[in-house]
């Protein structure tokens, strides 16, 4: 693997591999940047066919955290973590978490942790024992829970933002939003918008998932294989990555595509298709921004209230980026890009310590 040449595609300076020898644990820690605080990122605890793509995984993703937090206002820079998942059938998960949270100690706070794919509280709570430095823990412990509440609050207020924008509407009333995924963030998206009037459609490959939004919200179940020619006002992809693609961007009706989803755009060209279609897109991690705003509050100190009046200010954030877009003809994604890159360049300095001459 040629790691150097890795880190040099993704503008690295510092990434941290650890392997504890005892419990089989072996993770990497990638801090992408820290300009604006101490990175903060979620673990992933999955299995990797290769150490490269657990490698590039890291990288990609603690970038995609420099420009959330960055755009949030929230004072953290980029980082993230993998622990790769053993492949015998039998761990002590207990032990490799203990070892990772010493690992994270090790780093003195340059990175944060948080719960991502394949972990939990349960892992958050277990890494509490050996560092300070990690969000995601219990109530008990001043942690703030589950994020996905404050994430569909966050793309409500986004939606909003673009459909006075786009569709010169102040309320969400009548309005027809279609909705791909309603897991986690998906259905408390779906509370917020019924709660403003607004009118569903939803699919879901998990057809429990579709029926409680049904039966809960009143939401019309739609095949999952439709879900992108629905007649509506907004498109929300609140299910996998790359949900714009090459096949359904001449599929979509929607002249809004806001969801929660990371990674929408299949690639960045995608994002051009939407502007060439008149479509508004809300870049991903400008709108999905809601659960780390606060997850970031109880590094702080935890407080729901500060939390939700953080979250609230997502509409601003969309409503500029949408603003600036119209004016310029860029399309949003890259004006969403454009503001962080301000923001990190007015902050000054080195995007990593390491990266500084000490
Ligand atoms: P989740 O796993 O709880 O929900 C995703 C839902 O999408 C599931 O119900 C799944 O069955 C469904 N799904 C998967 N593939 C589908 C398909 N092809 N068509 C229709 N439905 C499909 O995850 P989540 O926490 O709700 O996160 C949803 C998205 O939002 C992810 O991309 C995640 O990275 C992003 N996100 C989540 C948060 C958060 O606070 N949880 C924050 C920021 C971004």
């Amino acid at each position: 693997m040629d790691v150097f040449s890795h880190l040099a595609s993704y503008d690295y300076g510092e990434v941290h591999f650890a392997r504890d020898p005892a419990t089989g644990m072996r993770a990497i820690v990638a801090i992408h940047d820290t300009r604006l605080g101490p990175s903060l990122g979620g673990c992933r605890f999955l299995g990797y066919s290769r150490d490269e793509d657990a490698l590039i995984d890291a990288l990609r993703l603690a970038r995609g955290m420099t420009y959330k937090a960055a755009l949030a206002g929230v004072p953290h820079g980029g980082g993230k973590s993998v622990v790769l998942r053993p492949p015998a059938p039998v761990f002590d998960r207990a032990a490799l978490f203990l070892a990772f949270g010493r690992f994270v100690d090790s780093l003195g706070g340059r990175y944060i942790t948080a719960e991502d794919s394949g972990t939990g509280l349960e892992d958050m709570e277990l890494i509490r024992t050996a560092t300070k430095h990690v969000t995601g823990v219990g109530a008990e412990h001043g942690g703030s829970g589950d994020p996905s509440p404050f994430t569909a609050l966050g793309v409500r207020r986004g939606i909003e933002a673009c459909a006075k924008l786009k569709l010169g509407r102040t309320s969400l009333e009548g309005l027809t939003v279609a909705v791909q995924g309603v897991g986690h963030v998906g259905y408390h998206l779906c509370k917020e918008l019924v709660a403003c009037g607004a009118k569903l459609s939803v699919a879901d490959v998990d057809p429990l998932k579709s029926e409680r939004a049904h039966r809960e919200f009143g939401a019309e179940i739609v095949p999952n294989e439709s879900i992108f020619d629905v007649e509506c006002d907004v498109l929300a992809p609140c299910a996998l990555g790359s949900a714009i693609n090459d096949d359904t961007v001449p599929r979509i009706k929607a002249k809004i595509v806001a969801g929660a989803a990371n990674n929408q755009l299949h690639e960045p060209r995608h994002g051009d298709d939407l502007n060439a279609r008149g479509i508004l897109y809300a870049p991903d991690y400008a709108i999905n921004a809601g659960g780390l705003i606060n997850v970031a509050q109880e590094v702080a100190g935890y407080d729901a209230e500060i939390s939700r009046d953080r979250t609230m200010k997502i509409f601003d954030t969309i409503h500029e980026i949408a603003e600036r877009s119209m004016k310029s003809l860029t399309p949003t994604y890259r004006v969403a890009d454009l503001l962080v890159e301000e923001k990190l360049a007015r902050a000054g300095g080195v995007p990593s310590r390491i990266a500084s001459a000490r």
